[in-house]
């Protein structure tokens, strides 16, 4: 007798779905199977059951400018998990002087005891550890602790690291065993484009879109290609949205370079135009920006064939009054989605005809659990943590904040109507969200330690 099966579901494997039953004991999965036996059964019918998200790309509480990021911990990973997302990757940002040490220990304290769901911590390489090697010293006790991801930036001033430093940097990573997450935009000239922009007097939200055009985009990702391939570095290259910075992942992956790439639900979904015609202009302010429709068709197509790996929410939440800014350039950057990528996905992917349902847990659990170092997360069998989502495909919702429960007063998906929901989601083996009901409690969530292997 196990602890707990789930019935009468379609589970999503790597090879399709199959009719199987799904069989718990104790915070892991025992067995898939037929006839099995459970103290508690939990009826799945005419449900795909499939494992718990891994979204490893939010942003919960992050200090900014005097702001912080409208999600806590606590409200960004309830929400998180009614939308069926089991796992998050945040990050600890060391402060000049800081060691990475006591930025993880703060970061941790601020998380451990409220989140909802499993999370782990990618550690920022700022610029002022990049500078030297002295200062890359504690990178291989950052992954004895569980942080097996390094943060690099090649835009934003405090974070912007140079073409040196960001060879210092990986080759530090890649001898200490990690990867490399990293934000691919030609900063400098982004900085001088957007200086332009503003003395010529504009501010209107489009010119956030002009002044980083996708050609940075792009060129940024091949230099760093070419640095992760000289240092050995396997690199992750974080919130893809233009034809031009697929081309540059497809092109690195097919000389042998160890890397990947993410996409997010609204690069995939709104365009530029969302930047026009009112005062709601502001709010779509995310970098690297939002592009075209044929930029969205190139996107689609990588995530299918593999010229992209996983799909990220890039969860970077702020109230309407605090994007509500004069200019373009005063708006603090990044969008809320944490709740409703796998229902964007499985609707505007699945249902749209661009990808499997093989390939919607595979871009939105599998990928980023093996990518991200998650061992016993991302896939349904025997071993696995028992994080399970159960979700109705045939579930009709229209995306509004007044049923999201995510904190912004806004979200950049209201009014779409998507098919398929997540009913109930376990995490562990224990049942969090019963009938779209958060059930859980604060603190459920544990920070896991990651490791990942070169590849
Ligand atoms: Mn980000």
């Amino acid at each position: 007798m196990y602890d707990c099966t789930i019935v009468g579901g379609q589970i999503i494997t790597p090879n399709g779905p199959i009719f199987a039953d799904l069989a718990l004991s104790g915070d892991s999965i025992a067995a898939i199977g037929h006839g099995l036996n459970g103290e508690r059964v939990i009826d799945a019918s005419g449900c795909y059951v499939i494992p718990g998200g891994v979204d490893p790309h939010v942003h919960l509480q992050l200090a900014l400018g005097g702001l912080v990021s409208t999600d806590s911990f606590s409200s960004g990973t309830i929400a998180a998990a009614c939308g069926g997302t089991t796992t998050i990757v945040d990050f600890a940002d060391p402060q000049p002087g800081q060691s990475m040490g006591d930025a993880l220990a703060a970061r941790r304290a601020e998380a451990d005891g409220q989140v909802a769901v499993d999370y782990g911590l990618h550690m920022t390489i700022p610029t002022w550890h990049g500078q030297s090697a002295e200062r890359l010293a504690e990178v291989p006790a950052m992954l004895a602790a569980g942080c097996a991801t390094f943060k690099l930036y090649q835009a934003y001033a405090r974070m912007e690291l140079d073409d040196v430093a960001l060879h210092r940097s990986m080759a530090a990573v890649a001898k200490a065993g990690g990867r490399v997450v990293l934000h691919s935009e030609t900063g400098p000239l982004l900085d001088h484009l957007r200086a332009e922009a503003v003395a010529a007097g504009h501010i209107g939200a489009i010119w956030h879109e002009r002044t980083r055009p996708a050609c940075l985009e792009a060129t940024a990702i091949h230099r760093a290609a070419e640095i992760a391939h000289l240092t050995g570095c396997p690199v992750h290259i974080f919130h893809v949205g233009c034809a031009e910075g697929v081309v540059e992942i497809v092109t690195a992956k097919s000389r042998g370079v160890a890397i990947t790439g993410e996409s997010c639900p609204h690069y995939l979904l709104l365009t530029a135009d969302k930047h026009l015609g009112g005062p709601d202009g502001n709010l779509y302010i995310c970098a690297p920006p939002l592009r075209s429709a044929a930029d969205q068709s190139a996107l689609w197509r990588a995530l299918a064939d593999g010229g992209l790996d996983l799909i990220s929410t890039d969860h970077c939440p702020w109230t309407r009054s605090e994007k509500a800014q004069r200019s373009f350039a005063q708006v603090p950057g990044g969008v809320p989605g944490i709740e409703s990528r796998l229902s964007l996905l499985h609707h505007f992917g699945v249902n749209r005809g661009h990808i499997s349902l093989a390939r919607w847990v595979e871009l939105c659990a599998t990928a980023p659990a093996r990518l991200m170092g998650l061992p016993r997360k991302g896939i349904l069998l025997p071993g696995y943590d028992g994080d399970v989502v159960i979700f109705d495909p045939k579930r009709e919702k229209t995306i509004s904040t007044d049923t999201l429960h995510e904190a912004a007063d806004w979200t950049p998906f209201a009014g779409m109507t998507v098919t398929g929901w997540p009913r109930t989601v376990l995490l562990r083996g224990r049942v969090i969200v019963a009938d779209e009901e958060y059930i859980g409690a604060a603190g459920d969530g544990e920070f896991i330690k990651r490791s990942v292997k070169c590849e």
